[in-house]
C-alpha cells in the first residue's frame, strides 16, 4: 500500500483516458523520481491551461480569449462551416491543408443510450449562427465521426438543415476513412482525400 499522497496522485492519472492503474502508477513513480522544478512545471501546466484556455464563443472551439485563432483570422472563408463533434477533431483536420473554412465544435456525438440529446450539443447553436445575417453560409461539411453515434449526428444535424435553409449545401466527407474510429486518428492522407471528396448529403 502507498503513503496517501501516492495513492491520490495514482488515482487522479488513472482518470486520464487509456491510463490504467499500472500505468498510473508508472507515471506516478516517474513523477516522483523527477526533480522539483519538472514536477512543479507539469502541475503549473495543468493549473494554467485550466486557467487561460476556454471555448470559443463563436465555434466552441479551444480559444486564449474570446474567439479562438481561427475565428479571428480574416483569411478564413466565413461562408463555409465544418461540424465536428470535439476540439481535438479540428487538428488533424487542420494538418490536411485541404479546409480554409470556418468550424463549429458540438461537443460531442448524438447517443440516447449514454443520455446525449440534440439539447446536450451546440445544434441549436449551430442554427443561430448560419440565421444572423452578418456572413451567409453557403456550405456546411458535416465531419463527425465515421462512428454509429458520429453517422446519427449527421443525419439529424443535415435534418434540421435542409428544414431550416433549403438553399444551404450540406456536405459529408467522402467515405474511405476507417469506420469505426474517430477522426482525430485518420491519417492526414486519408483525411485530406476525404475532404475533397465530400459530398453533398
Ligand atoms: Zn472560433
Amino acid at each position: 500500500m502507498h503513503a496517501a499522497p501516492i495513492q491520490r496522485l495514482v488515482s487522479e492519472l488513472s482518470k486520464l483516458p487509456g491510463i490504467g492503474n499500472r500505468t498510473a502508477q508508472r507515471l506516478a513513480f516517474f513523477i516522483l523520481r523527477s526533480s522539483p522544478e519538472d514536477a512543479a512545471a507539469l502541475a503549473e501546466a495543468i493549473r494554467e491551461v485550466k486557467e487561460r484556455i476556454g471555448l470559443c464563443e463563436v465555434c466552441f472551439n479551444l480559444a486564449e480569449g474570446p474567439r479562438c485563432r481561427i475565428c479571428e483570422d480574416g483569411r478564413r472563408d466565413p461562408t463555409v462551416i465544418c461540424v465536428v463533434e470535439e476540439p481535438s477533431d479540428v487538428i488533424p483536420i487542420e494538418r490536411t491543408h485541404e479546409y480554409r473554412g470556418r468550424y463549429h465544435v458540438l461537443g460531442g456525438a448524438l447517443s440516447p443510450i449514454d443520455g446525449i440529446d440534440p439539447e446536450d450539443l451546440r445544434i441549436a447553436e449551430l442554427y443561430a449562427r448560419l440565421a444572423s445575417t452578418e456572413s451567409p453560409v453557403r456550405e456546411v461539411v458535416l465531419a463527425t465521426n465515421p462512428t454509429t453515434t458520429g453517422e446519427a449526428t449527421a443525419l439529424h444535424v443535415a435534418a434540421g438543415l435542409r428544414e431550416r435553409s433549403p438553399e444551404l449545401v450540406v456536405t459529408r466527407l467522402a467515405s474511405g476513412l476507417p469506420v469505426g474510429s474517430d477522426l482525430e486518428y485518420a491519417d492526414e492522407v486519408t483525411l485530406g482525400r476525404a475532404f475533397s471528396g465530400r459530398r453533398a448529403v
